[in-house]
């Protein structure tokens, strides 16, 4: 449904009434909007950092040409803005290649406690040099899903790395793992892996927004710790296309929790 509010006019005068329009989209026209409106966001979230750039070779080129100084301070802005786009860059290919497989559920076998030993190797220096210790626990028994390796170790890297972004200094961060058995011969049992942080939290209104793309509580914040915007939206495409789920859990001023639930494979 598309909602349009317009107050009337008499003349150049408010005439104190309201004209609402509702709009009833179809599939089409809502999947149309929201393609063109990821390429818009695309667009800004590009052209951003290319603006800054071109701004800073310009006055290399004119102003600052014989400016040692100024090549020195400007030379680290630049490389970060490029690296930024590159960020992103990468973040838009990981999300069309998880969008392209959304409809072939993945069929490898793949043990969960293979992937939190893989995602602890890579995470545990990112968590040093950010002041801030991981834990990660394993599951007592090998937890076996039918999954995308790669995949499932993206959706850890990029719940810790969020904790990490956002956490405080000298903060924790644990990976909990918990098999939640099956109920009845009908249900299947679940993993359930849990990414814990004691940082800021997130104010409850934002938390049904945060997968879509592009969505972030902080604009600045994000740009400022190298967020792209998109982290959250890949770990909930990825999810989707292993029929799993993510919980999200915050308290302001006490922490995040960010949960993984993934079915365990079928015997046989
Ligand atoms: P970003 O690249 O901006 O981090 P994400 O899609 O990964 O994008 O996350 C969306 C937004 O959710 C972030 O911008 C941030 O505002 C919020 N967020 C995600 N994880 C956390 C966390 N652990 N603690 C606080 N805020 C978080």
């Amino acid at each position: 449904m598309e909602v349009t509010v317009a107050p009337l006019t008499r003349g150049a005068e408010r005439d104190g009434n309201i004209l609402v329009l509702l709009r009833d989209l179809t599939e089409g026209e809502r999947i149309n909007q929201m393609r063109a409106d990821f390429i818009a966001n695309a667009s800004h979230e590009l052209r951003t950092p290319l603006a800054s750039l071109r701004g800073f070779i310009e006055t290399l080129q004119g102003t600052a040409k014989e400016d040692p100084g100024a090549r020195e301070r400007f030379l680290p802005i630049m490389a970060e803005q490029a690296s930024r786009m590159t960020r992103l860059i990468d973040a838009l290919l990981s999300l069309s290649r998880v969008e392209m497989n959304a409809h072939v559920p993945p069929s490898d076998l793949v043990d969960l406690n293979d992937v939190l030993g893989h995602a602890r190797d890579t995470l545990e220096p990112l968590a040093t040099d950010s002041h801030m210790t991981l834990s990660v626990e394993r599951f007592p028994k090998a937890a076996i899903v039918r999954g995308d390796r790669d995949e499932l170790l993206q959706v850890l890297q990029n719940l810790v790395q969020n904790a990490l972004k956002y956490g405080n200094s000298g903060g924790n961060v644990r990976i909990e793992a918990k098999h939640i058995p099956s109920l009845g011969r009908q249900t299947r049992g679940r993993y359930a892996i849990s990414v814990v942080d004691d940082g800021p939290g997130i104010p409850a209104e934002h938390l049904p927004r945060l997968t879509e793309r592009f969505y972030r509580v902080d604009v600045d914040s994000s740009r400022e710790k190298g967020g792209t915007g998109l982290g959250l939206a890949i770990v909930k495409h990825i999810l989707n296309r292993h029929r799993g789920e993510l919980a999200i859990a915050s308290k302001p001023g006490t922490g995040s929790t960010f949960t993984v639930m993934l079915n365990e494979a079928n015997a046989g």
